[in-house]
């Protein structure tokens, strides 16, 4: 994740401003994530973390979860409900922690399947704390899967 105020990325002390995916928001064990932290948001949700953590219930990689879910498999689409609870109250935390006009989401696995999880990860923000969310913005992001790269090439400029 990143930050745009005011037309500028926002780089914070280290360059990371906004680099949300490394909050702690669980107690899992299962959910390591490549900073090394147990149970922050890249840990639960992030395309490998989903590979990592469901491998054993029978999905392999994000895709076929997704592929799962999106068939009306009843056990993937719990699973798919829980990690867009994850990542709709993280979005949420950031709306009203910042007072977000948007967020643009990306990334592979959320750019392939934006139209099933958009409105799942957005009834976690909208109705809530209207005074903060209300005319805030949930939207794919215009440079799709690619907006990662673009994100880490604005901060080596
Ligand atoms: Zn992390």
């Amino acid at each position: 994740m990143g930050l745009c105020v005011d037309g500028h990325v926002l780089r914070g002390k280290n360059g990371n401003a906004g680099h949300a995916g490394h909050m702690f928001v669980s107690d899992n064990h299962d959910a390591l994530c490549g900073c090394g932290n147990i149970g922050d948001v890249e840990g639960l949700i992030a395309g490998n973390a989903i590979a990592r953590r469901f491998a054993e219930q029978g999905y392999a990689d994000a895709a076929t979860l997704l592929g799962a879910a999106r068939a009306g498999e009843p056990a993937a689409a719990l699973l798919v409900d829980d990690l867009c609870r994850i990542m709709g109250r993280t979005l949420y935390n950031l709306v009203v922690t910042l007072d977000l006009q948007r967020i643009s989401v990306g990334g592979s696995v959320f750019w392939h399947h934006r139209d099933f999880l958009l409105p799942k990860v957005r009834s976690h923000i909208d109705g809530k704390l209207a005074a903060l969310t209300h005319g805030f913005d949930l939207c794919a992001a215009g440079l799709g899967e690619k907006v990662g790269d673009y994100a880490a090439l604005a901060l080596v400029r």
